[in-house]
């Protein structure tokens, strides 16, 4: 088992939330580690959207997703902060007060005075439609997250779901594919109101 690491603060998740607190934290001059379960730092918009335009951040008419974690990774650079990937925190033990012990799946301990959890909707899987075989077509011809706009040029694509992620896809991946539906079952439904430009 490795050594423990003894630090100000343990963020768990490095998505956008997590990098953020950095810097917010790096102000204050904390020293910081950050977990994510991931293999890459920037969270949902990295995995899920990194072509995907962006529209709602203040002060940023349009940014991609990787251009947001890009932007968030520069903003914090001064603070170097640790990063730990592809690993999960598992156990969270309060000994001191204040001081945690954290514990991961490949036997890391952490002794931290403060715990960020920017954990965001928690590790990704996805949600498999009960259609039995579905297993053999993922990766060619069925998707759950747009890593490259382009793979789906001239394709025609069905978009299974009814949030704003559905919304989304149809509205930009329209422009590049044949024909691009979504099928939800029921009427899209847009819970954000911005959805519709995002
Ligand atoms: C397709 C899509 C399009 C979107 N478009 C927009 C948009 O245009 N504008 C907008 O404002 N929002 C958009 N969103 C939502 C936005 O991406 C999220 O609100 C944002 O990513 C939340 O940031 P976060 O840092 O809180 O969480 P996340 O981005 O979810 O990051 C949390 C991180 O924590 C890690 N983690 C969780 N549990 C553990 C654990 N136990 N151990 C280690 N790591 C762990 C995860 O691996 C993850 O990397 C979109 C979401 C999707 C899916």
């Amino acid at each position: 088992m490795s050594e423990v690491i003894k630090t100000d603060v343990l963020i768990i998740g490095a998505g956008p939330c997590g990098l953020f607190a950095v810097f917010e934290l790096g102000l204050l001059d904390m020293k910081m580690h950050l977990i994510d379960i991931l293999d890459k730092i920037g969270g949902q918009c990295a995995e899920l959207y990194p072509e995907k335009p962006i529209y709602d951040i203040p002060g940023i008419p349009y940014v991609t997703g990787q251009g947001l974690c890009d932007a968030l990774m520069a903003q914090i650079k001064p603070f170097g902060p640790t990063f730990h990937l592809q690993e999960m925190v598992q156990t969270i033990e309060k000994i001191g007060d204040p001081l945690f012990r954290v514990t991961t799946d490949r036997g890391q301990v952490f002794e931290v005075k403060v715990i960020v959890i920017a954990a965001g909707g928690g590790s990704f899987q996805p949600k498999r439609p009960p259609i039995p075989g579905i297993e053999a077509y993922e990766g060619t011809s069925v998707f759950y997250a747009v890593r490259q706009m382009e793979a789906f040029r001239d394709k025609r694509i069905l978009i299974v779901g009814g949030g704003d992620s559905a919304l989304d896809w149809t509205l930009n991946l329209a422009p590049l594919a044949v024909t691009s539906r979504s099928c939800t079952g029921a009427a899209i439904s847009a819970p954000r109101p911005t959805a519709s430009t995002r």
